[in-house]
């Protein structure tokens, strides 16, 4: 398995997504974009979606350079189509928009429709938390086939509908909870399929309903399903993202005819903290939560208590220094798609020599 560096990592990133056609802006923030959710520890998002891409894009279902549609544009409600556009870039673009709003009004309610895969969703929170916001969004995915396995169910009806919430704080968010409402994000089956290990135990069923730890079904064969987080609860939160994200925000839905992309809608809202209080008598609290909920004794298997965000911080303190491991089968699969695109053998691995320290 290489170590590549997080350098090498995004010279190899930005020379795919230029050579899919998007223009250097875009590319830097793709490349950005994924090599920081691998360097959060969450390689789901991170370069080995770059394969999926490159098949999006021979298939007329992302847009590389795509101008978003302003759908209204009233005080405190925004609401942008992505048009299958980019997502690291589209999505970052409109969430920024909505910073600004909420730096005049207080708050900005964003409804982000149908971008194609808009990636870690942790990446706007830290763009909201960086000019003192929280930051919610409930996202959905559709146009793919469902893979989420809803309480009660034995087959897929969702996709994987993240929820992120994120609060400022002195470097990045002080917390953020940043998650897929299945158990498992469907990009960690494909690294534990890639890597040829199990999953955990909860995570998902067969074709059957049962319960399996084998993601080789779900991955290669597309039967199967993951399941819900929290039984129940985790279940009706993934139908809330969905119907917040599609019908609330107008983006696509599950329950729309797929073409066999990937489409991200979201519904998000920005608070200025400065603009509801005092944003340090704010802080301080939030730091009490933290201290609070970090007091408690760990329960037997837990050398301590975190909160929500800690992990991806430690993550991207160890990666930067010791590099991030790209499973063989994720290498030679970004390989293979970036030869489709016109990048030799020889090109790719030029890039990643010249980048490695
Ligand atoms: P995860 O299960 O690794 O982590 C979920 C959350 O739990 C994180 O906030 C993390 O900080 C927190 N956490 C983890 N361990 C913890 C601990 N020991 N104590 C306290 N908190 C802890 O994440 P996931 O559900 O696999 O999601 C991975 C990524 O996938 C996220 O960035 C998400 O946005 C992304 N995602 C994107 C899409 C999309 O369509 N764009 C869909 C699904 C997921």
């Amino acid at each position: 398995m290489p170590t590549i560096s997080s350098h090498a990592l995004q010279a190899v990133a930005h020379l795919i997504a230029r050579r899919m056609g998007s223009d250097e802006s875009e590319a830097v923030q793709v490349a950005d974009h994924l090599v920081r959710a691998n360097l959060a520890g969450h390689d789901s998002h991170g370069v080995g979606m770059l394969p999926t891409y490159v098949r999006l894009l021979h298939a007329g279902l992302l847009v590389p350079n795509q101008t978003a549609e302003t759908v209204l544009d009233a005080g405190a409600l925004l609401v942008i189509d992505a048009k299958r556009g980019y997502g690291q870039r589209m999505a970052a673009d409109a969430v920024r928009r909505a910073i600004v709003r909420a730096k005049e009004t207080g708050a900005c309610v964003l409804a982000f429709r149908n971008s194609s895969h808009i990636g870690r969703i942790g990446t706007y929170a830290e763009l909201a938390a960086a000019e003192g916001c929280a930051f919610t969004a409930f996202v959905n995915v559709a146009d793919h086939h469902d893979v989420q396995a809803t309480w009660g169910s034995a087959e897929p009806r969702l996709g994987t509908n993240p929820f992120c919430a994120a609060v400022p704080g002195p470097d990045g968010p002080a917390v953020m909870l940043d998650m897929a409402t299945t158990t498992i994000a469907a990009g960690k089956a494909r690294v534990a399929y890639n890597k040829g290990v199990s999953v955990a135990d909860g995570c998902l069923i067969d074709d059957a309903g049962n319960p399996t730890n084998d993601p080789t079904g779900f991955i290669r064969d597309k039967t199967g399903a993951l399941r819900s987080f929290g039984t129940h609860k985790g279940s009706g939160m993934a139908v809330m993202c969905e119907i917040m994200a599609s019908a609330v925000a107008g983006g696509q839905g599950a329950f729309h005819e797929a073409k066999g992309g990937v489409l991200n809608s979201m519904l998000a809202t920005i608070i200025d903290l400065s603009k509801l209080g005092d944003p340090v008598a704010i802080a301080a609290d939030i730091q009490a939560v933290k201290a609070h909920v970090r007091s408690a004794r760990p329960a037997p298997g837990f050398d301590e208590v975190l909160t929500p965000g800690e992990p991806e911080k430690r993550y991207t303190a160890r990666r930067l220094e010791q590099g991030i491991e790209v499973d063989d089968t994720t290498w030679r699969d970004i390989r293979a798609a970036a030869e489709t695109i016109g990048i030799a053998a020889e090109e790719f691995d030029r890039t990643v020599g010249a980048n490695h320290g």
